[in-house]
């Protein structure tokens, strides 16, 4: 077989004696499907062009962010006007308040937010003020679960963390273990006998509102609702972790599209339209707790950047009730792909889908928590994954992570990429 990345070899050879593993953050290493990274060079709508000068319809669409594609005419325009001003001031912008009045008029529990510049970091100030305001120590999150790299999150972690098997990562204090509590994703009577146990000493429970860190596993009936209940009955927080289905699963997040309200509300990704933004926010009462109005500590060099406020504003100003209607379209377009070509070729494929989110798992058991999602065969996933590579496609390299559009996605990039399914299922049924 020709190589056709041969400076992508190049590079991640000398990137691995400067970093760990050769890159900045462990998803991007393919290590799950034994690879080379694709380094990439430029994107253009749907599209990503690598170093090799191999051009790929992207899925990966920088982890989520990209829900416009790359450089989205409208969206360059506005960061060149911003940049032309100035990159930071540590001081505040007017685009801080457009951004924020924009999160607010479409999150149904934001009254009020706080800037950021990670998910990370907006989970982390989250769980400090829940900590802070109801003066306990214990949160309760669900396993696969990813909420970034907080010392009391990455415990039974999704995403990177699930894929490289690295479940609780050595370097978090066994106390901080000792106060997180996880209990299996959609399974509600584990959460209520949790409650009955701790729930007096739980500050939160944090949840991906559809998890998106395990592939895509949407929530059950009743599991957010219930949730909202006993979180309520014992005085906790509850928070919706929409660092990926903000924006992503519909205009007004998951909580809009499911009406289950929570107290807190992370958010990262889409609002920062590509680059570096998180954001959290809530009920005021909760948020006037925050310095400087209140006594609880976060801060940031660099958080509200005005350029990461014109990027993750203008990416919500082009995003209309129609975009949504357009994503769903495409969705529905690829996961009947999926779904006939399962059939033609008799794979053993679970299709789990939110919003412009999309979970395949190479299964014959349906996938609603980490235990089942752990069902998906890796060996048929890289196999497919290493085709729909070589046909053009660039999906995230792992089981565990979610296919994402983005509204430059046509319907012939969906038809090419049902195409490339077809050569790489029909290799898989000869495997
Ligand atoms: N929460 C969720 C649900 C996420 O998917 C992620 C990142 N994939 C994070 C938090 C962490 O965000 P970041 O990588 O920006 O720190």
């Amino acid at each position: 077989m020709t190589n056709t990345r041969p400076k992508a070899n190049q590079l991640f050879l000398k990137a691995a004696e400067l970093m760990p593993g050769g890159v900045n953050s462990p998803a991007r290493a393919f290590r799950s499907v034994d690879l080379t990274p694709v380094f990439a060079e430029a994107g253009e709508g749907a599209y990503l062009t690598d170093v090799d000068g191999n051009r790929y319809i992207d899925y990966i669409l920088s982890w989520g962010p990209l829900i416009l594609g790359h450089r989205h005419p409208a969206v360059v325009k506005q960061l060149s006007e911003t940049l032309m001003k100035g990159t930071s001031f540590g001081l505040p912008t007017e685009k801080e308040n457009q951004l924020a009045q924009a999160v607010i008029e479409r999150v149904p529990s934001m009254e009020m937010v706080r800037m950021v510049n990670s998910g990370t970091e907006a989970t982390m100030s989250a769980l400090r003020l829940a900590r802070g305001v109801t003066n306990r120590n214990k949160i309760l999150k669900f396993e696969g679960c990813y909420h970034g790299h907080g010392d009391s999150l990455l415990i039974k972690a999704g995403s990177g963390v699930a894929t490289l098997g690295l479940p609780d990562s050595p370097g978090v204090t066994d106390a901080l273990a000792k106060d997180t509590i996880t209990v299996p994703y959609n399974d509600i009577e584990s959460v209520k006998l949790a409650f009955k146990e701790y729930g007096n000493e739980l500050a939160c429970v944090i949840v991906e509102p559809v998890a998106g860190n395990m592939g895509v596993v949407p929530p059950v009936a009743g599991f957010l609702e219930t949730l909202r209940e006993l979180t309520e009955d014992y005085g906790s927080l509850l928070i919706f972790d929409e660092v990926m289905t903000g924006f992503r699963v519909g205009y007004y997040g998951a909580q809009g599209h499911f009406g289950v309200t929570p107290d807190l509300t992370c958010l990262g990704k889409v609002i920062g339209g590509g680059l570096p933004v998180g954001c959290y926010g809530g009920k005021k009462i909760y948020m006037s707790e925050i310095a400087p109005s209140g006594n609880i500590y976060q801060a940031g060099t660099l958080s509200g950047n005005p350029l990461a406020m014109t990027a993750g504003l203008s990416t919500l100003d082009n995003l209309t009730e129609t975009s949504y209607q357009q994503l769903n379209e495409r969705l529905n377009q690829l996961k009947q792909g999926f779904l006939e070509k399962k059939e033609q070729y008799n794979i053993p494929l679970q299709v789990n889908v939110a919003g412009s989110m999309i979970g395949i798992y190479f299964s014959d058991t349906p996938v609603y928590n980490y235990e089942t999602a752990k069902n998906s065969r890796h060996d048929l996933f890289n196999h497919y994954y290493q085709t729909m590579l070589t046909e053009g496609i660039l999906l995230p390299p792992s089981p565990y992570e979610g296919v994402f559009l983005s509204t430059a996605h046509t319907k012939a990039d969906i038809d090419r990429t049902i195409e490339a399914i077809d050569v790489s299922f029909k290799a898989l049924q000869a495997h």
